[in-house]
């Protein structure tokens, strides 16, 4: 079954409305997939009308999460939309993300690079602002030549405007994710850049927060890093969850649908669901 757990509409930081990565997504065959928005579930207001018959959508949100004072992103699936406890955590979440592009843009603005926070809200326009959000202000300013330079010398992680100190705990997030009757599925975990032994505590500590899964696919990756997530999987006692992370055509790492399959060893994530 082609399945893409992983990927981000218009509301967030992707370019597609709902409608046309349903669309894509019957293109390409794929049965299954969930669209996780970045603490956002305004895609499923987009759909709300016309949630398709032919594809099965499962209700997801990606959230940015604190882990020793590094974000590290936990996809929900399976989500009741109804969910009180859910409704609570994206207020939350917004919120945060307001206040943090309040703090980015006051960090810029010293560095030089006024009128930020006004830019970015106008190209963010209904979405939730996002760094690449920023990254594009300091392009379209000509600070940088492109989105990754932006991130590379100020937005990515370890720099001036990576601002995380209002993300919630992995206990907590979990725990939004739980109540809503969804499955909390640690999000890309060979991209931290953590070594070994800190990939191994962050999973001990995923899991004990109420971690259920990990993305043992994530993108187009090869052979190699697969077999190594689906033993860290194996390994730590979770099941194994897939997605593109698409957010535009043209991406470097893996287009719609098109990523490896779960491989036999693992179990995925849908067990846990159905
Ligand atoms: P945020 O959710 O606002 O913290 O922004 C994180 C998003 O920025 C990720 O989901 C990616 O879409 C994007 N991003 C992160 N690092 C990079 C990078 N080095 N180059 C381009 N985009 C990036
Ligand atoms: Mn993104
Ligand atoms: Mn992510
Ligand atoms: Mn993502």
């Amino acid at each position: 079954m082609k399945t893409d757990f992983h990927m981000h509409s218009c509301h967030s930081d992707g370019v597609l409305t709902g409608v046309e990565l349903l669309n894509l997504a019957r293109e390409r065959s794929i049965q299954q997939i969930s669209i996780t928005d970045h603490d956002s579930l305004a895609v499923y207001d987009e759909l709300r009308d016309q949630m398709p018959i032919d594809i099965q959508l499962l209700p997801g949100c990606e959230f940015s999460s604190l882990w020793r004072s590094m974000c590290v992103h936990i996809v929900g699936l399976n989500l009741n939309l109804q969910s009180a406890s859910l409704q609570n955590a994206l207020i939350i979440q917004a919120r945060a993300r307001v206040t943090r592009s309040e703090s980015i843009a006051a960090i810029l603005e010293k560095k030089g690079f006024s009128g930020a926070l006004e830019r970015v809200q106008e190209i963010a326009g209904n979405a939730v602002i996002g760094r690449p959000h920023f990254a594009e202000f300091l392009v379209e300013e000509g600070y940088v030549k492109d989105r990754k330079q932006a991130f590379k010398k100020y937005l990515g992680a370890g720099k001036p405007g990576d601002v995380k100190a209002q993300w919630r705990s992995l206990e907590e997030v979990c725990q939004w994710i739980l109540e809503a009757g969804g499955v909390p599925v640690l999000a890309h975990p060979l991209k931290y850049g953590l070594t070994q032994t800190k990939l191994k505590t962050l999973l001990v500590e995923f899991k004990d927060a109420g971690g259920q899964a990990i993305e043992v696919i994530s993108g187009a990756q090869d052979a190699g890093r697969t077999a190594q997530a689906a033993h860290l999987a194996e390994q730590f006692g979770f099941h194994g969850s897939l997605g593109s992370d698409f957010h535009q055509p043209g991406q470097s790492w893996a287009d719609l649908g098109f990523i490896p399959e779960l491989p036999q060893n693992c179990h995925p994530v849908w067990e846990l669901w159905s």
